[in-house]
Formats: structure tokens, C-alpha cells, sequence
């Protein structure tokens, strides 16, 4: 699977699960923007990444910011092929304990930010007859858990707005799917163990055996490389016959 400088709008791509698939692009030839919120985090990452990588400040939900930092990105390199929609947060709450402001900060950085950069991304891929676009979901896209309302009402939404966008963008060549990870060990993951812990009153122990890793984590936890080599797959899937689908990749945790 090779990218053969194929140019990728990566949000969320400081950290994480986003950096890692960064990295696999690079490796397959391809040059990535490493668009974050976290402009120290992104540059350092993109340094790392070398000259197939740039560093672009954005906030998935400020509009301006978003459509100058993809336009910037294309003016470098002449093009926007791939868009990974990455950028994402997690808050836990009960609902009847669930802050408004919270909700709509969990929401909208998923859900606008998906919507906002896949706008901005589409207007370069309709003109070039070709794209490909891709979701982080979750298992949560297609399942329900305690505490995570907003996150899973907002990754069912980013599977509902990239089937509109195989539909829609089939007629310009633009792919469109979704990458559905169980836990993958990264600093979202960590930060929120201890916090279901403590809304749910058990130990970490407990969240880590019973409620959120269950099956596999004594055996074998999703690492942030299994999802690169998926995110390659799709992004580099030589047909236009492989859209509007959602892969899930939990180490047999969640099948649908
Ligand atoms: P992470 O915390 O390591 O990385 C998230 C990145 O998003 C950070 O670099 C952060 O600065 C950036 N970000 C946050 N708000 C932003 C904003 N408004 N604009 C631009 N960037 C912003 O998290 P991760 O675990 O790598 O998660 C990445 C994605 O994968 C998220 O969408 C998450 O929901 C999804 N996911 C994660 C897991 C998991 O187990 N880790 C499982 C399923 C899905």
C-alpha cells in the first residue's frame, strides 16, 4: 500500500492515535499536514516527520481557522487528497450530571470538526475528481456505553455524515469511510480510566477488567499502530468499490 506523495489533512495529528498514522503515511509516501490545536505538539511532530511533513495550527471548530489551514496546506503542495478527521476529546458524565457547556465542547469538536474540515477539504477534491476521506469513529459509533453520551452520540453522527459523503462524493471519485477503534493505548485512553473509576465508584482495576477493556486487555490491547496500518488500507485502497463502510478494529471487543 503506497501513497506516492499524496498529500493528507490529519487533525488531531499531535497525539495519539492521529500521530500515528502520520507517521505510517510518511512511511508510505506520502506528505501529511499535522493540523492541531496544540501548535507546539503539532511542530514537534511534524519535525519529527521530516520534509513529507508540515505543522498547521487549527481548531476543528473555528471555521476561518480550519478553511485557512487546509488552503494553506494545498497552496504547499498543490493538492488535498486524503482528509483524516481525527481531532477528539473525551468527557465522562452521567447525563442527568452531564454539563451543557461540556456536551456541546465534546460535540463540537467532533461532529464540527468533521463537518467543518470535510467541507473544506471536499471543495479541493470535487476540483481534482478524486479523494479520499476518513472518519475516526469508535466502537461507540455503533454501541452505547454509561457516562460517554456526548461521545457516542457524536461518533453515531460522524458515521451518519460520512455515509452522506459517499454518497455525495461518489460522483466527484471521493471515497468515503470510517475507522471505528476499540480502546487504543494513548493519552486519551489513560486520562479516562481514572475518571470512570470515579464516577462509576469502583476501582481502575475494575473499569480496566469489567466495563471498558473486558476481553482483551490481559491479552492483547489495540495499539495506535494496528489503526495506522488500517487508516493506510483505506486511505490507499486502489478502487473507488471500497465507500460509505466502517471498520471496526477492537481485537474481536466489539463485532458487529
Ligand atoms: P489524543 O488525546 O492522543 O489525541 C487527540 C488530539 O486531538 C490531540 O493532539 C489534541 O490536541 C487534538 N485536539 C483536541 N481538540 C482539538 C481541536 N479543537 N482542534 C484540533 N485538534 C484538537 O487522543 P487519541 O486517543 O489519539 O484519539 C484520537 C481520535 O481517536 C479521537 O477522535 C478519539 O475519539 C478516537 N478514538 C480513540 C480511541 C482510544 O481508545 N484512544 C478509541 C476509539 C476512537
Amino acid at each position: 500500500m503506497k501513497l506516492d506523495g499524496k498529500v493528507a489533512v490529519i487533525t488531531g495529528g499531535a497525539s495519539g492515535i492521529g500521530y500515528q498514522i502520520a507517521e505510517r503515511f510518511v512511511e508510505a509516501g506520502g506528505r501529511v499536514a499535522i493540523a492541531d490545536v496544540n501548535m507546539d505538539s503539532a511542530q514537534e511532530a511534524a519535525s519529527k516527520l521530516g520534509d513529507q511533513a508540515m505543522a498547521v495550527e487549527m481548531d476543528v471548530t473555528n471555521e476561518q481557522a480550519v478553511n485557512d489551514g487546509v488552503d494553506k496546506v494545498a497552496e504547499k503542495w498543490g493538492s488535498i487528497d486524503i482528509l483524516l478527521s481525527n481531532a477528539g476529546i473525551q468527557i465522562v458524565h452521567r447525563v442527568e450530571d452531564f454539563p451543557f457547556e461540556e456536551w456541546k465542547k465534546l460535540t463540537s469538536i467532533h461532529l464540527d470538526g468533521a463537518f467543518l474540515t470535510t467541507k473544506a477539504c471536499i471543495k479541493h477534491m470535487y476540483k481534482q475528481n478524486s479523494g479520499v476521506l476518513l472518519y475516526m469513529g469508535s466502537v461507540h459509533s455503533k454501541e452505547a456505553s454509561p457516562l460517554k453520551s456526548a461521545y457516542v452520540a457524536a461518533k453515531h453522527g460522524i458515521l451518519g455524515l460520512a455515509r452522506v459523503m459517499a454518497v455525495e462524493g461518489a460522483k466527484y471519485g471521493v471515497r468515503s469511510n470510517v475507522i471505528c477503534p476499540g480502546f487504543v493505548e494513548t493519552p486519551l485512553v489513560k486520562k479516562q480510566i481514572p475518571e470512570q473509576a470515579e464516577n462509576l465508584g469502583i476501582s481502575e482495576q475494575e473499569v480496566r477488567d469489567n466495563v471498558m477493556l473486558g476481553r482483551t486487555v490481559d491479552k492483547e490491547f489495540t495499539q495506535t499502530s494496528d489503526i495506522a496500518e488500517l487508516a493506510l488500507f483505506l486511505a490507499a485502497f486502489p478502487t473507488n468499490a471500497l465507500t460509505g463502510q466502517s471498520v471496526v478494529a477492537s481485537h474481536g471487543w466489539y463485532m458487529n
